[in-house]
């Protein structure tokens, strides 16, 4: 299936993991695509697939890093 827009697939975090995590820094997995890139920020909004449900949504992580995001589908928490 190809795709011209590069999806950041989501790894499942454990439940040790899951624990440790604060749900208020969670980035939220939402079907709303991006209103504008702004330049010069760390985080940015990228099509991100959720690997309980498969939605491919938008979150508004940091590119650099592996962020904990909260899919608005399913309600599953997985990395990206
Ligand atoms: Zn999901």
């Amino acid at each position: 299936m190809a795709s011209e827009v590069n999806v950041r697939v989501g790894r499942e975090i454990s439940e040790a993991d899951r624990k440790s995590i604060d749900r208020n820094k969670m980035a939220v997995l939402h079907p709303l695509p991006p209103d504008s890139k702004v330049e010069g920020q760390a985080f940015q909004h990228l099509a991100v697939q959720c690997p309980h449900c498969g939605a491919i949504g938008y979150a508004w992580i940091d590119p650099e890093l592996y962020n904990s995001v909260y899919c608005s589908w399913c309600g599953g928490y997985f990395w990206a």
